[in-house]
């Protein structure tokens, strides 16, 4: 397909609606509501429906508007509101202001990910004023960067509202198609024993040595891991893998150690990973509770869920690669990435789901963020062409 030329009047709604969004400091786990409300302003006269739903403390939000009829099957473009924090110092331009040096646009959240954001609020009026049949939906969360805590939150408010078809979010992907990513678990994991002399180590429960059982059990998985991939898995290592990555605890080495504390994940391939990692640790745990409790009985591991993103699985016939493929023609490369996405979310919530965006994920995260302004009228050229995909 030839490339369409971004239209100049949205490249330049799209530059002016980006400098505004960087210009709140949404960094994850502080406030949105600010920049919630703001785009809600925009949105607001060409939506059909607008649904805000609020964190427990109502002063964070996710948005999620309807443009066209409220109808099933339409397509939604999702993003996250937050960004991750600075260190103004390591920036050679300030963090919150968008600034425009050569062909790039530099700031915290242009890349990753209010660039994507800004290209679909500046298409909205465009396909606000065409006859849709199914909807165009914009979904924004909050606390992506930090616990993907808005999107379970978000996806609970739709209960009632008309069902996409399909999503693309547009995490920056330098505008390559990505079609599944690892999921990733996160847990700290709290053993308490009881403390005594090491010389007598009968009479006391060490958390230390209960919590390198514990750890083994876990590592004891990776064989299994293994043989478990699928064999068309597209992931590199292809098996889900385990991490155990801080461990802390006791106090002097005469001392059998009351506590032990330790931080670990896995990034799963495929769900059924997620629960076999489960069931075969629940098992280790309550033998080890067993014996520890027999000389102490508040003895006690308990886990801590820090996060629990689902991984995008891959669906080769996914309407939502169908729709890429309808939007960039012919038939583009399907990537995998090795970070997870709200995508695998919103793919577990029934709705098939792509990643795809402008900007390079090498450059979120970073001091002197930035993304290419030809990223951002690709992105454009390319979204505007929903419009052909939902008026039939
Ligand atoms: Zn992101």
């Amino acid at each position: 397909m030839v490339p369409v030329p971004a239209d100049p009047l949205e490249m330049r709604d799209v530059l002016s609606i980006l400098d505004d969004l960087v210009a709140f400091p949404s960094v994850a786990l502080t406030p949105n509501v600010d920049l919630i409300y703001h785009i809600e302003g925009l949105l607001r006269p060409h939506c059909t429906a607008i649904v805000l739903s609020h964190d427990e403390t109502a002063t964070k939000a996710n948005l999620f508007a309807t443009i066209g009829p409220a109808v099933d099957g339409g397509i939604m473009l999702a993003g996250h509101s937050d960004v991750v924090p600075v260190d103004p110092d390591d920036w050679d331009t300030p963090p919150f202001t968008a600034t425009r040096v050569g062909d790039r646009i530099f700031g915290r959240g242009t890349a990753d990910m209010k660039g994507f954001v800004a290209c679909v609020l500046a298409l909205v009026p465009r396909w606000a004023a065409l006859d849709l049949v199914r909807p165009v939906h914009v979904a924004l969360t909050f606390d992506e960067e930090d616990g993907f805590h808005g999107a379970p939150i978000l996806i609970d408010s739709l209960a009632d509202a008309p069902r996409p078809s399909s999503a693309i979010v547009g995490e920056p992907t330098g505008l390559q198609v990505v079609g599944a990513h690892k999921g990733c678990y996160e847990y700290t994991t709290r053993v308490t024993g009881m403390n005594g002399h090491s010389s007598q180590p009968t009479e006391a429960v060490s958390a230390v040595h209960h919590a390198t059982r514990w750890i083994g059990g876990l590592l004891g998985l990776e064989a299994e891991l293994v043989d478990r991939a699928p064999a068309d898995s597209r992931f590199e290592p292809p098996h889900t893998t385990t991490n155990v990555g801080v461990v802390g605890g006791g106090l002097a080495r005469c001392t059998v150690a009351a506590d032990c504390e330790f931080e670990w994940e896995m990034r799963p391939v495929q769900g059924t990973d997620a629960s076999f990692v489960k069931d075969r640790m629940a098992a280790v745990e309550a033998s080890l509770l067993a014996e520890m409790r027999s000389v102490h009985p508040e003895a006690a591991i308990e886990t801590e869920a820090v996060c629990e993103i689902d991984g995008l699985e891959w669906a080769e016939d996914s309407p939502a690669l169908d729709l890429m493929r309808a939007l960039l023609g012919g038939d583009p490369p399907v990537g995998v990435v090795a970070y997870g996405t709200e995508a695998g979310l919103y793919q577990a919530a029934g709705i098939p789901s792509v990643v795809w965006g402008p900007g390079d994920i090498a450059v979120a995260h970073r001091p002197d963020e930035f993304v290419e302004v030809a990223d951002l009228e690709a992105c454009v050229a390319v979204l505007a062409r929903l419009g052909d995909q939902l008026t039939r």
